[in-house]
């Protein structure tokens, strides 16, 4: 076995068995389950379980409708959760958070919303290293109004090339699109020189939080951008829900996404008006139980040692890179290093698929993810296919690296 060790001390001050105790699928799967694939969907934790159990069994009713108490608790257990979730994100009031159904949706709100803004000719800038659901809303809703597309390229390491943001931002820019934390590189934007670029020419700034909110609570505030969203599923809460935080005064301003039940003031036949943010832009039954869930993670998580956590979970990230770099014909890609760095690597193994890579991890129980990790763009920028991704989350240890290390070793002797 290769693997490097571990930064002297790295976790000190964390039980990681206690910490691990709280998420029942590794009670349930035993000791030959190495979970690495965090980036696309987080373990569920006790507290979001048995919230979701909860609304499901004893507290089920709609929300915003009914006036026999179920239904008021319902209503009222929501706006918890929605204020749970503004709490983790910084947010100065829970009306700024809009319950979506997850990323997608909200990056969809933001685009759509957004574009009512937008003439023909006005541009939009994103980065060679979003996600497809941070490109493909922004072309659907630029078409509409003519907006022009434009990318951050990026540079050696793979991270933003912000250098090139005054060349790329000018008066046309109207809104600028990036991700907080890329799920192929694991590079952290540094969201403050965006800002600063969008704030000279007053672009609105959206930030895609989806890989950076499992690392710790995060300050919208202090990044100063104008929406932020991520997924619930990928915050150890259930898959369904997730939420758009928009700075108050813009959401004021915004039209509604979708239309129908419960975002309106007034409907008549000859048109209707609307109700004020954030139910403007959640038309019909939310996902009731995982935002319930999705309140009670981000409760759960605020209360915990993010400092410990950190250090944990960047202490394997290091001996997950070490190691990699000491088997033959594999080749990390992204950032060299651990600075401004999720847990996640992505990297090649020369001559070999990672489909074929993953079957062969899984075969020791470890769970890994190949392909293009919907970010095509990035994947052509770094002139390759695919890669095959191990992302980290708080619950992981040393015998989840190694046994990827140990696999990855068999994978090359036998098939590279
Ligand atoms: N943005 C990023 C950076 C992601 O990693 C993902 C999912 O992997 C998404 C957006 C989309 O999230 P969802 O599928 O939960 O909507």
């Amino acid at each position: 076995m290769t693997a490097a060790p571990p930064p002297a001390s790295a976790s000190d001050g964390l039980d990681l068995g206690a910490l691990r105790s709280e998420f029942p699928i590794f009670t349930a799967r035993g000791p030959r389950f190495h979970y690495l694939d965090s980036a696309a969907t987080g373990q569920i934790c006790r507290a979001a379980a048995e919230a979701l159990l909860a609304y499901e069994t004893r507290g089920r009713a709609n929300v915003k409708r009914g006036v026999y108490r179920l239904a008021d608790e319902a209503t009222q257990a929501f706006e918890r959760a929605r204020a749970e979730i503004a709490a983790y994100l910084g947010a100065r009031e829970a009306r700024e958070v809009v319950i979506t159904s997850g990323t997608t949706h909200a990056l969809n709100i933001a685009a759509h919303c957004l574009c009512a803004r937008l003439r023909a000719g006005d541009e939009i800038l994103l980065s060679l290293a979003e996600h497809h659901s941070n490109i493909v809303p922004w072309q659907l809703a630029g078409e509409r109004v003519g907006a022009v597309i434009r990318a951050i390229p990026l540079d050696r390491e793979g991270r933003l090339d912000l250098d090139r943001l005054g060349e790329l931002v000018s008066r046309r820019t109207k809104v600028i699109a990036v991700t907080h934390c890329s799920n192929v590189t694991g590079a952290v934007t540094d969201i403050g020189r965006v800002r600063e670029a969008a704030q000279s020419v007053g672009a609105v700034l959206v930030v895609d939080g989806a890989q950076r909110v499992p690392h710790g609570p995060v300050d919208v505030q202090a990044l100063g951008c104008d929406l932020y969203a991520f997924s619930g599923h990928k915050l150890f809460a259930a898959t369904g829900a997730g939420a758009l935080w928009i700075r108050r005064e813009l959401a004021e301003e915004l039209p509604p996404f979708l239309g129908g039940g419960e975002m309106i003031r007034r409907v008549a036949i000859e048109g209707s008006t609307f109700a004020a943010p954030p139910h403007r832009f959640e038309a019909g039954t939310p996902p009731i139980g995982p935002a319930l869930a999705l309140g009670a993670a981000a409760a759960w998580l605020a209360g915990l040692d993010w400092p410990a956590i950190h250090a944990h979970e960047m202490a394997l990230a290091g001996r997950l890179l070490a190691g990699l770099r000491t088997i033959r014909g594999i080749r990390p890609i992204g950032p060299e290093g651990l600075q401004a760095r999720t847990p996640l690597v992505s990297f090649v193994v020369d001559g070999v698929h990672p489909h074929d890579v993953c079957q062969l991890l899984d075969e020791r129980g470890v769970c890994t993810r190949g392909g293009h990790h919907c970010a095509q763009p990035l994947h052509e920028a770094l002139g390759l296919e695919a890669s095959t991704r191990a992302s980290l989350a708080l619950y992981n240890d040393e015998a989840d690296v190694d046994a990827l290390l140990e696999g990855l070793e068999d994978v090359v002797r036998r098939l590279a």
